[in-house]
């Protein structure tokens, strides 16, 4: 708006908001606040006139938002930016600034991102300060700076997703996909103390290949791998919900059915017991496999397994293909 075409009122108004904004200035001038931060993704200092509700800010901020300073309404309220934050950080954002104001936080600070003009978020990391007040001690004035971190949110989520992926090597078998010793025996230690805690059932059943060795000896090592590559694979798929499947050793692999009782993890077993021995592993080549379930009953993991170990004995001594619990 023209200065010439505002009304008395308006430019009085103006006027005040002109005021406050040099005190700002000069009370930084005065305590050598430097605009300049050679800090990496600073984006300068942003003023905020609550009474007039306008925002003075380093064009800096608005370029990373890729919009031009023509692109701009004449008077920038704080509701340009809060209007585009990303949903998930409006209310933390909004709430650290009320917090603020309302005299419960020193400062103002925040981490959030703002939809930029291409639609794409950018985070920025902000800080700000009342620092002047109306008569009746509201504020009136506040002042922060701002800073763009993008790139570092971008690496950091790089690196979680790497460090995802490296949990998942380290925890998977590299022949059947499925967890390995170590991480089935991290999840079953864990389901331990929460069946211990909550009072709830749980159920192991150890699984072995019967006469594995001849499988090798007659079709060779690398069929041997194909067929524990499709065993591990059918079991997977035989589980559900929180239930599941870890290679214990070579041809033995470990299923742990939290909130299951024996009686339904014997159920759960002969399934897969049943989708191994009708699965064609090429040419009509078929095998069993074996089972022995414990329920929980107080034991440690050690004792728990050696139980279902003595169980998956007994299903081998009965002549395989079978599950004991
Ligand atoms: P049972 O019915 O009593 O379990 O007889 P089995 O032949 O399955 O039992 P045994 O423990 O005597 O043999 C297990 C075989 O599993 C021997 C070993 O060579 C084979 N094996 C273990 N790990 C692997 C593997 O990673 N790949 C292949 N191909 N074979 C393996
Ligand atoms: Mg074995
Ligand atoms: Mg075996």
């Amino acid at each position: 708006m023209e200065h010439s075409k505002m009304s008395k009122k308006e430019l009085l108004r103006k006027i005040d908001e002109l005021e406050m904004l040099n005190r700002e200035l000069l009370r930084e001038k005065e305590s050598e606040t430097k605009l300049d931060f050679a800090w990496t993704g600073n984006l300068g200092h942003w003023y905020w006139n609550i009474i007039s509700n306008t925002v003075v800010f380093n064009p800096l901020k608005i370029i990373v938002l890729g919009y031009t300073m023509d692109e701009l309404p004449e008077s920038v309220g704080y509701r340009f930016f809060t209007d585009r934050l990303h949903p998930e950080d409006h209310d933390a954002t909004m709430e650290a600034m009320t917090a603020h104001l309302r005299g419960e936080r020193k400062v103002y600070e925040a981490e959030y991102r703002i939809q930029a003009k291409d639609g794409s978020f950018k985070w920025f990391h902000d800080r700000g300060k009342i620092t002047q007040w109306n008569q009746d001690g509201s504020p009136a004035f506040v002042a922060g700076i701002v800073f763009d971190i993008t790139e570092k949110k971008e690496r950091e989520e790089a690196l979680e997703r790497s460090n995802e992926n490296l949990r998942v090597t380290v925890d998977t078998d590299a022949l059947t996909g499925i967890r390995n010793r170590k991480a089935i025996m991290g999840e079953l230690e864990s389901r331990v103390i929460q069946a211990s805690i909550n009072k709830t059932p749980l159920t192991v059943i150890m699984l072995d290949i019967d006469h594995f060795k001849r499988v090798n000896d007659t079709r060779g090592h690398m069929f041997g791998d194909k067929v524990l590559k499709e065993v591990a694979g059918i079991l997977a798929h035989t589980l559900r919900g929180l239930d599941t499947v870890g290679r214990y050793g070579g041809e033995e692999f470990l299923v742990i059915l939290p909130n299951t009782d024996a009686d339904n993890a014997i159920a759960v077993a002969e399934r897969m017991r049943m989708n191994i021995e009708k699965f064609d592993f090429g040419d009509g080549f078929h095998v069993t496999i074996s089972g022995g379930a414990k329920e929980y009953k107080g034991e440690d993991e050690t004792e728990l397994i050696d139980a279902a170990d003595q169980n998956l004995y007994a299903a081998k001594n009965k002549g395989r293909n079978q599950i004991v619990g």
